[in-house]
C-alpha cells in the first residue's frame, strides 16, 4: 500500500476525554475514529489489525472443533421474555419498530431455540458453535476508547453437553485455546477466578494488568492464579496452591468463560434423550472475547513514548518502507518485497520531510522499518530497524531476502 493513497491522517492531539493510552495512540495514528461516545469506525489500518485478530481467533476456535455460524443482531422480544431478560438485562438495547426487538449483547436467546431444532438424543451431543459478530450494550458510561464501547465485534462460542463432566473437559480445551490467542497477540493474561457462573469452579475471566483497566485483580505471588476483586473477600487463600500472598493490580477483562449449566436450556425446554431413555436438560457453556477490546489491550501492553509497537502476527503491515530522495530504487524494492509475499506500507509521500516520516512510522508501529535514501544507496544498501529495538543496520540489497 502506498502511503500517499492511504486513507489516513496522523494527528498531533486527541480529544481531552481520551485517557487510555490505547485510545490516544489508535486515534492519533488513524486506526480508529470515534463517531460518537462508545461508537467507533475502524479505518483501513485498524480494520487490517482487527481482521488479523479475527483470523487468529477463528483458527484457534476451529482447532477445538468450533463450527462457525452467524446469528442475527435483531432478537425478538418474546425470546427475551422467555428467559426473563427483557426486564432484567440493564444494558439491553431495546428497539421499537412494528415489532419489538432487543439488539443482541449475547446470543443464548437465539442459539438455544436453534439447538432445540437439532438435538434429540445423546448422540447429537456434544457440539460447539461460535460466531464473530457485532454486539450491542447500552452502557451508562463509556470511556477508555475501545476498552468499553456500545457497539463491538465479539467472538462468542457456545458448547452443548450431556453433563457437567463433559463440559468440564471442553472448558479445559477452550482455556488452552484462549491462552494461545493471547500469546499470539502478545498480551499477558491471567486466568482469574470470578463470580457469575452457576458453578464457581468454571467461572473465569482472563484479565490483563493495565492502569487503564476498570477491574482489580489479586495475583497469587506463588502460582500466578488471580482472583477477581468481587470474590476476593470470600477467598483467604489461593485455591490452587494455598498461598496467602497476593499482589493487587488494575486490569481489563479480555475474555471470559461461563458455565451456564441448564440456566438457558430450561426456559426453552432444550432436552435430550439419554442412554437410559430419560429426558435430561442440555448442559451449556459460553465463552467470549471482544475483538476491539483485545486490540486496545494489545496497544496498552505494547507501546513506548513514540507510539505503538505491534506484535508481528497482528501488525497492519510487515514492513514500513520509507523513501528519501530515492524514488526509483524504493519503487523497485517495494515491488520486490510484495512479490516475496510481504505486506508493505510504502511511504512514498513527496511532501513530507524525513523527520515527519520517521515520527509517523514510530507512531503507526509496524515491526520492521526500511529506509532507502541517497545515503544508503552509496553503500548499495537499505537501512533496517526493528520497531522494538534501537539498533539500526545497513543491509545490502542482495541480502534483504535472507534477513526478513
Ligand atoms: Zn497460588
Amino acid at each position: 500500500m502506498r502511503q500517499s493513497k492511504l486513507f489516513y491522517k496522523a494527528l498531533k492531539k486527541t480529544s481531552k476525554d481520551a485517557e487510555a493510552i490505547s485510545h490516544v495512540l489508535l486515534t492519533r495514528a488513524s486506526f480508529v475514529d470515534q463517531a460518537a461516545a462508545g461508537i467507533f469506525t475502524f479505518l483501513p489500518l485498524g480494520f487490517k489489525v482487527l481482521k488479523k485478530i479475527e483470523d487468529i481467533i477463528r483458527e484457534e476456535m476451529i482447532a477445538i472443533e468450533g463450527q462457525e455460524v452467524l446469528m442475527p443482531a435483531l432478537i425478538p422480544k418474546e425470546n427475551w421474555e422467555k428467559t426473563g431478560r427483557w426486564n432484567s438485562f440493564d444494558v439491553l438495547f431495546k428497539l421499537k419498530s412494528k415489532k419489538e426487538y432487543g439488539l443482541g449483547p449475547t446470543h443464548e436467546e437465539i442459539i438455544v431455540p436453534l439447538a432445540k431444532k437439532i438435538v434429540l438424543s445423546y448422540k447429537d451431543l456434544p457440539f460447539y458453535l461460535f460466531q464473530i459478530q457485532t454486539k450491542f450494550r447500552d452502557e451508562l458510561r463509556v470511556k477508555s476508547g475501545l476498552l468499553r464501547t456500545r457497539e463491538f465485534l465479539m467472538k462468542d462460542l457456545y458448547s452443548f453437553h450431556i453433563d457437567e463432566k463433559d463440559l468440564g473437559k471442553y472448558y479445559e480445551k477452550v482455556s488452552k485455546a484462549y491462552l494461545n490467542i493471547f500469546k499470539r497477540c502478545e498480551v499477558k493474561a491471567y486466568k482469574t477466578l470470578a463470580s457469575g457462573g452457576s458453578f464457581s469452579q468454571f467461572s473465569h475471566e482472563y484479565q490483563m494488568p493495565t492502569n487503564a483497566g476498570e477491574d482489580v485483580i489479586h495475583i497469587c505471588s506463588k502460582c500466578n492464579t488471580a482472583i477477581n476483586n468481587e470474590i476476593k473477600s470470600k477467598v483467604k487463600k489461593c485455591p490452587d496452591c494455598n498461598g496467602s500472598k497476593f499482589e493487587q493490580k488494575k486490569a481489563v477483562e479480555i475474555g471470559n468463560i461461563f458455565n451456564l449449566s441448564d440456566k438457558y436450556s430450561l426456559p426453552f425446554n432444550l432436552k435430550f434423550k439419554d442412554k437410559d431413555g430419560k429426558e435430561k436438560p442440555v448442559i451449556m457453556g459460553c465463552y467470549g472475547i471482544g475483538l476491539g477490546r483485545l486490540m486496545a489491550a494489545v496497544v496498552e501492553a505494547n507501546n513506548d513514548k513514540n507510539g505503538i509497537v505491534w506484535p508481528k502476527e497482528i501488525a497492519p503491515f510487515d514492513i514500513h518502507l520509507i523513501e528519501i530522495n530515492a524514488k526509483k530504487q524504493a519503487d523497485k524494492l517495494y515491488n520486490e518485497l510484495q512479490k516475496q509475499g510481504k505486506e508493505v506500507l510504502y511511504d512514498d509521500r513527496a511532501d513530507k520531510a524525513p523527520g515527519e516520516k520517521f515520527a509517523e512510522a514510530d507512531l503507526i508501529g509496524i515491526p520492521i522499518r526500511m529506509v532507502v535514501s541517497e545515503k544508503t544507496l552509496k553503500n548499495n544498501s537499505v537501512e533496517l530497524k526493528n520497531r522494538n529495538k534501537k539498533k539500526v543496520c545497513l543491509i545490502k540489497f542482495s541480502h534483504i531476502s535472507q534477513i526478513i
